[in-house]
């Protein structure tokens, strides 16, 4: 098993670390929450590991589903060992229901279904609060080439697609979500960052309840029981259901 080495980054949920393998990043996903661009935050019990067990699930799902991902192994139960990859500063936002800033900014019903799925791009950076970008922007600031891009929707389409699917299979609409990209060394474009309920918004079809972080956002309950349900669900009805 490879070894971690130094800490080259503490993230809002996760560290990461070198290895000794150059081509091989080591990420240890931490019990802590934050909200509100990180205005908001506290420490909760079991978070790194329902999300690193979540993130793996699906990661893997996704890999034999034939989307390229940054996925190795999870050794231990905090513990993801990861593809190096210089990531694309964007987060790609997919919408399939109105949720968030969504209903916000149209004031439209929430949950009104958005068809076709939205993309949406916003520029990763705290200091300047993740601002919206369109294509023309990512293109005249360089921060990926149109053909990147291009790869960018279609694998995203066929995560939502995926995905979707499979939130449906178990009773959970898969209402929106932030998925973030890098390329490896020879160039190739993965699915990397994580996927959890910490990036997607989520809504059990019986219930109507939240199943992700806007119960921590608007302080609606412990969250512990809530990503562990979500686990469950998934772990209960498998991928070959889908
Ligand atoms: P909204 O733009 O409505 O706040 O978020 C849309 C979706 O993207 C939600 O599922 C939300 O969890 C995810 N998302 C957007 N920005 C971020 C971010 O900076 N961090 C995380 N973890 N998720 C985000």
């Amino acid at each position: 098993m490879v070894k971690k080495t130094t800490l080259l980054y503490t993230g809002k949920a996760k560290q990461v670390f070198a290895t000794e393998d150059p081509d091989v990043l080591w990420m240890a996903y931490t019990n802590q929450a934050t909200a509100l661009n990180g205005e908001k935050k506290a420490q909760i019990d079991h978070k790194g590991e329902l999300n690193r067990a979540i993130s793996t699930l699906l990661f893997k799902e996704l890999s034999a589903a034939g989307i390229p991902t940054h996925y190795i192994d999870s050794p231990d139960a905090t513990t993801m060992i990861v593809k190096k990859a210089t990531m694309l500063p964007l987060e790609v936002v997919v919408r399939n229901y109105a949720s968030g800033h969504f209903v916000t900014k149209f004031n439209v019903k929430p949950m009104m279904k958005l068809d076709p799925p939205i993309h949406e791009y916003y520029y990763k950076s705290d200091e300047l609060g993740d601002p919206f970008m369109n294509e023309a922007q990512i293109f005249a600031l360089h921060e990926a080439t149109p053909e990147q891009l291009r790869e960018v929707r279609s694998l995203t389409d066929r995560i939502n697609a995926y995905l979707t699917k499979r939130f449906n299979e178990v009773g959970i609409t898969l209402v929106d979500f932030k998925l973030e990209y890098g390329t490896l060394k020879d160039g190739t474009l993965v699915l990397a960052d994580e996927l959890s309920p910490d990036n997607f918004r989520l809504v059990d079809q019986q219930t109507g309840a939240s199943l992700d972080k806007d119960v921590f956002r608007q302080n609606r309950g412990p969250l512990t029981p809530v990503y562990q349900e979500v686990l469950n669900r998934l772990q209960e009805k498998g991928a070959a259901h889908v």
